[in-house]
């Protein structure tokens, strides 16, 4: 017990992995997904001689079927740390189409029961915010960024002030759905930006003890990275080769990072890249983790599975 308070005051690091499931109208070929048991999850990997199996460990493996509501239990207790004053950053990571978005925000069609989980996560916090309103007065303001190519771009407003103070989740959705719209401004069908950019939602509440006054601050980022898939050199260049250089940069800036906390290393390489960067204060120190890692069920996607679960293995 008292080893967990501890490890809960010096802040840590989970990762969870997430298996989207196949979907509708795809044929229903075999998952590479051999099994899932506890934490962890065992990929058949086709090879010459027959087909090898390989296994991965994790806080936590939600199968093909856990819901929003399953996957957003196991984060709630972050939501809490954010107004008891720390600072939590969450993070989506996976190649394109393997879920990021689904668990962050949700499908395009959203119901309440398919919301993602930063709207869980806001509904939740404005609940606790009130449930200790005679004790404390929480201020919320939240802030909405891409980076792309190594440049931040604010996607809620174009003057200087980039905080925008919230009262409810409904507040939070409509500032979350301008920032959709900034965000796809400029991209074409075929340039489909989103995926080749990481988006952060963070929000920061300040809280003020009613009886001595004092103040806590606390936030919470909640990151949507760009996907992690390889590019084949050969086949891209220009633009699209820039576009795919940053990303992987960044990715391994952000791994190099987080597994240099959870070694507990004394240098931590946070200048190589303007996610980890932007993200300094939010990652160690107190500071809680959180990395969804999303893979993909097809075959033909294997590969990339593989060195998913090895960058996600690397930062456990
Ligand atoms: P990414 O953001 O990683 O590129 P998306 O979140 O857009 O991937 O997911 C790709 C497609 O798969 C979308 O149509 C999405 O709605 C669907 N999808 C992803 N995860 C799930 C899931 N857990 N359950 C049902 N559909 C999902
Ligand atoms: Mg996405």
């Amino acid at each position: 017990k008292l080893y967990n308070q501890v490890q809960d005051l010096k802040g840590s690091i989970r990762v969870y992995c997430r298996v989207r499931p196949f979907l509708p109208g795809q044929s229903n070929c075999a998952s590479s997904v051999d099994h899932i048991e506890d934490g962890s999850i065992t990929i058949s990997i086709p090879s010459k001689n027959g087909r090898g199996r390989k296994s991965f460990n994790f806080n936590k493996v939600f199968g093909s079927s856990a819901t929003q509501g399953e996957v957003f239990s196991d984060t709630q207790p972050l939501i809490r740390s954010v107004l008891d004053g720390y600072n939590v950053c969450i993070f989506a990571y996976g190649q394109t189409g393997s879920g990021k978005t689904y668990t962050m925000t949700g499908p395009k069609n959203l119901t309440e029961q398919s919301q993602g989980v930063n709207y869980r996560a806001l509904g939740d916090l404005f609940l606790i915010a009130e449930q200790r309103k005679d004790t404390i007065h929480y201020d919320v303001s939240v802030q909405m960024i891409e980076i792309y190519n190594e440049q931040v771009r604010d996607l809620l407003v174009s003057d200087d002030a980039s905080l925008v103070r919230v009262n409810s989740t409904c507040d939070v959705i409509d500032l979350m759905n301008l920032g959709q719209k900034n965000r796809s401004v400029g991209a074409t069908a075929l340039n489909d930006r989103s995926s080749r950019s990481h988006s952060c939602l963070t929000v920061h509440v300040q809280g003020r003890d009613l009886a001595s006054g004092a103040i806590l601050r606390g936030c919470m980022h909640l990151v949507d990275l760009a996907g992690s898939e390889r590019v084949n050199k050969s086949e891209v260049t220009g633009d699209r080769l820039k576009e795919a250089q940053h990303i992987n940069k960044s990715l391994s800036a952000l791994g190099d990072v987080i597994s240099a906390l959870a070694q507990k290393n004394a240098h931590v390489p946070y200048r190589n890249s303007k996610l980890t960067q932007l993200l300094q204060d939010s990652l160690g120190g107190q500071a809680k983790t959180l990395m969804f890692v999303h893979i993909s069920p097809e075959p033909e996607a294997v590969g990339e599975t593989i060195s998913t679960l090895k960058f996600a293995e690397r930062v456990s």
